[in-house]
């Protein structure tokens, strides 16, 4: 999906004059400045912070009591499943004065215990209205002012709604039919019963296999005469290993409360924990096994998930870590068939949320405990007496549904929440959610969202994220105040943007692989969207943080006395070359300009060694051929399927001045197993010592060489196109010109990877770009100098755009990059060649820089331009392109 802004917009169109709006100066006053929605960790702590900062609130809940998901959730063996002391309120420094955690993960009645104790000590009740569902809430657009109605008759009038509703609290539906008909008790951990629950002698089924099924099956299964669990889908689990507080997080703790919680809020996953960088592949087995056991025997979530730095990203790497969590459920679990029915097999591990358990897999070792694979014998259906698979009837005297919930945006969409000109939002969030930072969305003035889709949320400590959010909240409504403001609304274009880079964030994960309810997956008929924002709790703070720094960006500010807006998009970037840039700027590195030119090669080939290597082909072989002037290196690739195969002269990158056959070898390696081509990457001459057209004529001779001898390299005769990265590319451009003009050889097309076309810096994308993109604009004016003089660059050898005929040239792939200095020529050149009739796909790499579509394993959002890439040179090579049918 692309949100609809071209590459060349202006994207920070800024308007942030006061534009007098007297219709609005007469407005009613609201009954209370705030309306807050749902009474757990989010809604009290908005009670706290709006009441401290003298904002007028009232909390609707529909529970009778508060605690959210603490309150409803009193299954036996709930438990967090984050150390208690990170997932708790970070707002009272001196907390330890009234309040200790008892274990490690505290238990679902202690965390109750610790919210009532909050709201008490800070007389948050008063502010809260139970056993009150909010079923309505719209917005007065004359008025300035939502209205919001509830299911005990209030009807309150207030300037902000804010939705604590929970991103866990709609539970999902049964989905088995019959349930009505059954005679025995039903529970479902999502609402279980207040009073105690007994299952001594009794036989008792428990549906579903997530969290909740994996902490309470071992209860259960301590008290029943019989449990026996159906499971559509087995889960990762690791051990919990529950306890004390470990001595390393105690010691971190203990030495400075305020540094402890700063660094969770600026983790990735709201704990203190550095984000792991090291590729699963860069170190051996023996020590990957090792650090496996490590994460195994912490028992810590987001630690085990922290190992390596792309189990989420890699599936080799994922399917690795996958195979050591299947080992321990087999040697664990004494039944082959049920260790085998337990081992999670089509997700990669992590994918759906992974659980924390204190002896679930060893549960099933127990005699009177047996495990049913709904995928294998589906449930039919709930009789009066129990449940009926295809296979077998059993009779149970108590069903338990662990079944999960309607997440993320099922408590939202239950409001019928209308915005401007009556607009539902359940409608408008049809196709999946759309929000700006996953706290507001347009056309719903003045509706903030907690933890919201969007937002790190479920993928995080929600108590740091809770916490962040209403901070942000209140932050904002300062705001608002402090520079007469009664409205806020994100911009059409700042939603799309967001919702375009939360997508772009999930699409280089390996999350959409499952089947999940992250996904929306669970749910029938529900979108498949992922739903939370998955870059990590530091990127978006930091992302909020400067959304505000920027005067609100993205975001419409009107009041009586005008408006503002600042529109733009936070985050233009695809994620993945952010966080690479923001790590080379980190690193401080020369840059090559500032270099003689011996060392900026020796520089370049070292930065070379620190890649990953790129897919295994099937065969490479080393030699020379014939240049101009000269023997010159050439590496070929060769696909590991049967040949012959079509070939791909390749022409390296590097300004002409540094790189040479091997530089590109990762590309090389991507482009010949994507397109099952050859690939030869030709060396050429280097400037300065061999100024322009040395590196054309090598070019044209590597193109006669390699078209001579296609027989003998394995390939096929007359299937033969070029390919070059940046100043590759230029030559890619020139050659297939050359030897249009020279009669030959026979070109089958070009592809041309972030093109100099022309070398004229006066483009508009010279000046946007110049700086901060890896490729600056000096050391592209670096290279020209270095290769051609001023007086030969409109020489068609050098600039293909200056070529007075382009018509006849093979067909082109063409590829821009928008944070590109070059991205301007390599556009006009696409134009011109279709402007000549000549065939051209022109691939904008939206978000992309000139070096980040070559990084193969690094920028994974390069991989699908890539695949097009692959595509265009697999139809380039289809026997109707052929020198003889083309005849
Ligand atoms: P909730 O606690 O869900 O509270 C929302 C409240 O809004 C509910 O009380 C609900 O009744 C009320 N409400 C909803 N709609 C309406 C309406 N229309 N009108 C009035 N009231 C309404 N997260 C972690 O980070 N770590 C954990 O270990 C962890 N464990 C969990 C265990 C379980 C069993 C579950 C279900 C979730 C767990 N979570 C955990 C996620 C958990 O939901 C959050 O951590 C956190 O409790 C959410 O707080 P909240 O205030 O945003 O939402
Ligand atoms: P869940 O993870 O969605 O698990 C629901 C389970 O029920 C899944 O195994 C699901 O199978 C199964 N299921 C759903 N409908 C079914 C049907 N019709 N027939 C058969 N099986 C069915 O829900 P959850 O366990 O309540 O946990 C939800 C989230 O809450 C967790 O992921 C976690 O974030 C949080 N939580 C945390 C803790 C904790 O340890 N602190 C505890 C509980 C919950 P499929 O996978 O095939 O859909």
């Amino acid at each position: 999906m692309e949100y609809p802004i071209t590459q060349d917009a202006g994207l920070e169109a800024r308007d942030d004059r006061l534009v007098t709006d007297s219709a609005r100066t007469d407005r009613p006053t609201p009954d209370v400045d705030v309306v807050v929605v749902g009474a757990g960790i989010a809604g009290l702590y908005l009670a706290y912070r709006l009441s401290r900062a003298g904002h007028r609130l009232r909390v609707f809940e529909a529970g009778d009591d508060l605690g959210g998901t603490w309150y409803w959730n009193r299954y036996p063996g709930a438990r967090v499943d984050v150390p208690s002391i990170d997932y708790m309120y970070s707002f009272d420094p001196n907390w330890q004065r009234d309040w200790q955690w008892s274990e490690k993960y505290a238990t679902q009645p202690e965390i109750l215990r610790y919210l009532n104790h909050i709201a008490d000590k800070h007389d948050l009740r008063r502010h809260i209205t139970f056993s009150t569902r909010v079923r309505q809430a719209g917005w007065d657009d004359g008025a300035s002012l939502w209205r919001v109605r509830t299911d005990g008759g209030d009807d309150v009038s207030a300037r902000f709604v804010v939705m604590a509703t929970g991103c866990l609290s709609m539970p999902k539906q049964a989905e088995v039919d019959g349930l009505e008909s059954f005679t025995g008790e039903v529970y479902f951990t999502s609402r279980w019963p207040h009073d105690p629950v007994d299952f001594t002698r009794k036989r008792v089924a428990v549906i579903g296999t997530g969290s909740s099924g994996v902490q309470s099956i071992p209860v259960i299964a301590e008290e029943a005469r019989e449990v026996v669990v159906f499971q559509r889908t087995p889960t990762f689990s690791i051990p919990a290993r529950n306890g004390q507080v470990s001595p390393e997080r105690l010691a971190l703790f203990a030495a400075n409360e305020a540094d402890y919680r700063s660094a969770a809020r600026m983790s990735p996953g709201g704990i203190p924990m550095e984000r792991s960088i090291t590729p699963t592949f860069s170190v051996s087995e023996a020590e990957r096994q090792q650090r496996y056991e490590r994460a195994w025997g912490i028992g810590e979530l987001f630690e085990a998930i922290n190992v390596y730095a792309d189990v989420l990203s890699n599936p080799a790497a994922n399917h690795e870590f996958a195979e050591f969590f299947r080992n321990k459920i087999r040697a664990i679990v004494d039944d082959p068939q049920t260790a085998s029915d337990l081992c999670p097999t089509d997700y990669p591990v992590a994918t759906k949320r992974p659980c924390l358990d204190t002896n679930y897999y060893a549960t099933y070792n127990l005699p009177h405990v047996r495990l049913v694979n709904v995928r294998k014998h589906p449930i039919r259906q709930i009789t009066e007496t129990g449940i009926d698979t295809a296979h077998e009837a059993f009779t149970f005297d108590a069903i338990v549904f662990a079944t999960g919930f309607d997440a993320v945006t099922g408590a939202i969409t239950a409001v019928d929440i209308t915005g401007r000109d009556d607009a539902a939002l359940k409608d408008k969030w049809a196709d999946g959610p759309q929000t700006y930072l996953g706290l507001t969305t347009a056309g719903f003035p003045n509706l903030f969202l907690i933890t919201g889709p969007g937002s790190p949320s479920v993928l995080s400590n929600m108590a740091v994220s809770i916490e962040q959010h209403v901070d942000w909240v209140l932050d904002c409504l300062g705001h608002l105040r402090a520079h007469g403001f009664a409205a806020i609304e994100p911009t059409a274009m700042a939603e799309a943007g967001w919702t375009q880079h939360v997508n772009d964030c999930a699409d280089i994960t390996l999350f959409p692989a499952a089947n999940s309810w992250y996904m929306g997956a669970n749910v029938p008929g529900k979108p498949r969207v992922f739903l939370p924002y998955p870059a990590g709790v530091d990127f978006y703070r930091a992302t909020c943080d400067e959304v505000v720094a920027r005067d609100y960006l993205g975001f419409k500010l009107s009041g009586p006395e005008g408006s503002m807006c600042n529109d733009g998009l936070v985050r233009r970037l695809q994620p993945d070359v952010e966080m690479i840039l923001i790590q080379m700027a980190a690193m401080n590195l020369p840059t090559l300009d500032s270099m003689p030119v011996d060392e900026a090669r020796a520089f370049y080939a070292q930065m070379s060694t620190t890649r990953p290597p790129g897919p295994d082909v099937g065969e490479i072989v080393d030699g020379v051929l014939p240049g101009a002037t000269g023997d010159l290196a050439y590496r070929l690739y060769r696909p590991p399927t049967p040949g012959p195969h079509a070939i791909v002269v390749f022409f390296h990158g590097g300004g002409w001045v540094v790189g040479d056959a091997v530089s590109d070898d990762p590309l090389c390696r991507d482009l010949c197993v994507r397109s099952d081509a050859i690939v030869i990457s030709a060396d050429y001459r280097h400037a300065p010592e061999h100024r322009f057209p040395a590196a054309v004529d090598d070019a044209m001779a590597a193109v006669r060489w390699v078209a001579d001898n296609a027989e003998a390299l394995g390939g096929m005769p007359g299937r033969l196109a070029v390919c070059g990265w940046s100043a590759g590319g230029n030559l890619a451009a020139v050659v297939s010109r050359l030897t249009r003009d020279a009669g030959g050889p026979h070109i089958v097309g070009q592809v041309l990877l972030t093109p100099p076309t022309d070398g004229d810096l006066t483009r508009a994308s010279y000046v946007e770009n110049a700086d901060g993109y890896g490729l600056t604009t000096a050391l592209a004016q670096w290279c020209y100098d270095h290769y051609i003089d001023p007086a030969d660059r409109r020489d068609p050898r050098f600039a293909p755009l200056c070529a007075g005929d382009l018509s006849g040239l093979p067909p082109a792939i063409v590829v821009t990059a928008e944070f590109d200095p070059l991205r301007d020529e390599g556009k006009a050149y696409a134009a011109a060649l279709d402007a000549a009739s000549v065939p051209v796909e022109h691939v904008r790499a939206r978000g992309h820089t000139h070096q980040s579509l070559t990084m193969v394993d690094v920028a994974l959002s390069g991989a699908p331009v890539r695949a097009r890439i692959a595509n265009a040179l697999r139809g380039f090579f289809l026997p109707t392109r052929t020198p003889e049918t083309a005849a």
